[in-house]
């Protein structure tokens, strides 16, 4: 049987960088759950269909073709068309946020997320991977750090690149983002059975890292 390690948390807990890292020093593959609702996001904002329009969501999901390709940094590609530089916007992971709500779009998903788990194994990175699409994994981590610490991150990286940014508008978001998250219906944001919580919020990336390996090896 493959071996999983999951990663759940809220957003901005730095899964996105741990679960890389750790994918690549146990040469596992990876799977950001995070950019499938993430492409679908952007497909229904493209064709213009209504964030509440469930019935073509749905569709559009069992439609979709996507493609990953993990180089240096994850290139995704929807329909055959590169839309990495779209992935990581805010209007993309609120769309996202509101799409991954519905309990249809979820099920349409699953079984593209459950076809990751290929030999070696496979660093899943997400909301939901250790309690719904991968319940049986060995090996469990929910990373979680302060909204305010998270918000800073987020605050620094954006100003490093050069774009214009407010705190205290990107700490109301996340704290926004993390109410949807929490309080949906279809598998909102827990701890998953079996899994340690690691509070990012006084760790260093290489230390979350170290803690991480500690428990595949
Ligand atoms: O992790 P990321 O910020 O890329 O995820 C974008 C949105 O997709 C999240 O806010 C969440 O609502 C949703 N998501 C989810 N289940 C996952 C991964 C992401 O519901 N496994």
């Amino acid at each position: 049987i493959i071996p999983v390690l999951t990663i759940d948390g809220p957003s901005g807990a730095g899964k996105g960088t741990v679960s890389r890292a750790v994918a690549k020093l146990l040469d596992w593959n990876y799977l950001d759950s995070g950019s499938i609702y993430r492409s679908l996001a952007i497909a229904v904002l493209q064709v213009g269909i209504a964030l509440d329009d469930l019935p073509a969501i749905t569709q559009l999901a069992k439609e979709m073709q996507l493609g990953f390709e993990c180089g240096e940094s994850l290139l995704v590609r929807l329909n055959g068309v590169d839309i990495t530089a779209q992935l990581g916007t805010e209007t993309t992971g609120n769309a996202a946020s509101i799409v991954a709500a519905y309990p249809e779009v979820r099920a349409v998903l699953l079984q593209k997320q459950k076809d990751f788990r290929k030999a070696p194994g496979l660093v899943a990175d997400g909301r939901d991977m250790g309690s719904v699409v991968f319940p049986d994994a060995p090996f469990k981590v929910y990373l979680t750090a302060s909204a305010e610490e998270r918000a800073s991150r987020r605050y620094k990286q954006l100003i490093e690149k050069g774009i214009d940014a407010n705190l205290a508008q990107i700490t109301r978001e996340i704290e926004e983002r993390d109410r949807r998250d929490s309080g949906r219906a279809a598998a909102p944001l827990t701890v998953p059975e079996g899994a340690i919580t690691i509070d990012s919020s006084s760790l260093s990336i290489q230390q979350v890292i170290d803690a991480v390996m500690d428990l595949v090896r």
